[in-house]
Order: C-alpha cells, then sequence, then structure tokens
C-alpha cells in the first residue's frame, strides 16, 4: 500500500528550481532510501513532504498526496505530527531526557503525568536506550554521547506517533558501532512506520532499505526496489553513481 504519492513535483527556493517533475509513491511500513550526490535535492524533498519547506522559504507545484489527501488539505501542524524528522547532526533540547520526550506530546495536549511516563518508557525502549538512562531521566540530555543523543532524538520523532519518520543522513556523524544500532531500530521500527531515509552511505541503503530513489540534478533518475537499484540498474548514470564514478 502506497503512503504517500508525489505527482508532478517541482519545487523552488525562490525562483531557483531544485526537484523537478518527481513522480514517485511511498510504501507504507517499508524503508525508502534517497541517494544522490550533495546538492542534488534530497533534504528538499524531505522538507516538501512534511510542509516544512514553505517556512524554509520554498515552495512547490505539483501534488503531494498523504493517505490520499493532497498534504496542503492537512494543517502543518498536523503534517509534522504524521511525518516526523530526524536530522544529520543531533540536536536534542537543553533540557533533561525526560522533557525531551514530554514536550510535543504535551504540545498536543497531553497532560496526564502516568500518560507521559508511559511515553517516555515505551519510547526509551523502542530506541534501545531505557537501560542506559532509566536512573537518569533528569540528567540534561546534552550530556549523552553523540549516538545515545541521535537515538533520543529518534525516540522524541516517535513520541508523537507518527506514520511517516523521515531521516535525514542520521548516521553520518557516528562511528560504526553507533551506525549498527540505529540501522537495527529502524529496521525494527520499519514493522509499525514507514521509514525515509536520506543517506550518503550507499551501502547503508543496501542493507537496511526496501527501496531506492536515486535524484541526481533535482531529476528522480531511477526509483526501484533496492536489490534492483544496486544489482541491475536501467540508468547508466544510476549505475555510475553505484560504481562510485561521480558524487
Ligand atoms: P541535498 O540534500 O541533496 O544535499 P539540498 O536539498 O540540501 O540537497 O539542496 C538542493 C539545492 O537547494 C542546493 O543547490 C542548495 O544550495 C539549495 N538550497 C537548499 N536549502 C536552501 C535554502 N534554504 N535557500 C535557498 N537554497 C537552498
Amino acid at each position: 500500500m502506497d503512503i504517500i504519492e508525489l505527482k508532478s513535483l517541482d519545487a523552488y527556493y525562490g525562483n531557483k528550481k531544485i526537484l523537478n517533475n518527481i513522480n514517485m509513491k511511498i510504501k507504507k511500513n517499508k524503508i525508502t532510501a534517497i541517494i544522490g550526490p550533495s546538492g542534488c535535492g534530497k533534504s528538499t524533498l524531505l522538507a516538501a513532504l512534511n510542509r516544512m519547506l514553505e517556512e524554509n522559504g520554498g515552495s512547490t507545484q505539483g501534488e503531494i498526496k498523504f493517505d490520499g489527501k493532497n498534504i496542503l488539505s492537512y494543517s502543518k501542524d498536523d503534517m509534522r505530527k504524521r511525518i516526523g524528522i530526524v536530522f544529520q547532526k543531533p540536536a536534542p533540547f537543553p533540557m533533561s531526557i525526560y522533557k525531551n520526550l514530554t514536550y510535543a506530546p504535551m504540545y498536543y495536549g497531553i497532560q496526564n503525568r502516568k500518560k507521559l511516563d508511559e511515553i517516555v518508557e515505551n519510547k526509551l525502549k523502542v530506541s534501545g536506550l531505557f537501560e542506559e538512562v532509566k536512573k537518569d531521566l533528569n540528567m540534561s540530555a546534552l550530556r549523552l554521547s553523540g549516538g545515545q543523543q541521535q537515538r533520543l532524538c529518534i525516540a522524541r520523532a516517535l513520541t508523537v506517533e507518527p506514520e511517516v519518520l523521515m531521516l535525514d543522513e542520521p548516521c553520518s556523524a557516528l562511528d560504526v558501532k553507533n551506525t549498527a544500532n540505529i540501522e537495527e531500530m529502524l529496521l525494527k521500527l520499519s514493522e509499525n512506520y514507514t521509514i525515509i531515509i536520506v543517506t550518503h552511505n550507499l551501502q547503508q541503503a543496501k542493507r537496511i532499505s526496501d527501496y531506492t530513489a536515486f535524484i541526481l540534478d533535482g531529476e528522480l533518475v531511477e526509483y526501484d526496489e533496492t536489490e534492483t537499484i544496486f544489482n541491475a540498474p536501467r540508468d547508466k548514470k544510476t549505475r555510475e553513481y553505484i560504481e562510485g564514478i561521480y558524487g
């Protein structure tokens, strides 16, 4: 089943066209990787999907459908809630671990302390952090290691029960072990969430994603099952990128 559909999507910053005529359908509860050289428009695509692009001074033409309806028919708040995002550099709020995880649920109206405690415990468990931090929930999140901070940011994004989790180069500041932790977590999460991950790391796309989209200069060159993209790409440009000829 498709959860997101892009139809003839163009994206702009000012007059500059960043994405050109993107058509793609994103499958529910699968991991979709977006690959392509720096500056090709991968982050712009993520920003378009949850209506962040408009706030960054960008605009779109064409259509993005979420659950069958144009995303413009949802409020920006609602889109942010349904499609969460985690960025490259882990950026916990400068407050306690507990408050990092209750901030968004409280914003969306949950006041009940027991309910908030449950959310905190549940999301820390999902992100594999619970055992490491259960005695220190009031500690500043900024005292966690980089890998722990990134897992906290993923846990935080999940506190409002999004349907889609987007990650923009989530492991590029992490070492091999922390990267492996996050990849394992994403594989588990894909049972319940749709995951879209922008990555420079082609091996990572190959290891964890079901589908891969290759973008070059704002164009979707090829989009297919990951196995096909890596083993039998149709387009010469995809093959060259996979082989490391450019990018
Ligand atoms: P990628 O994620 O593939 O590295 P981006 O989507 O970040 O690419 O950038 C695509 C293009 O959009 C680049 O040319 C970049 O300079 C431009 N761009 C990104 N953000 C902005 C912005 N806020 N204002 C103007 N141009 C931007």
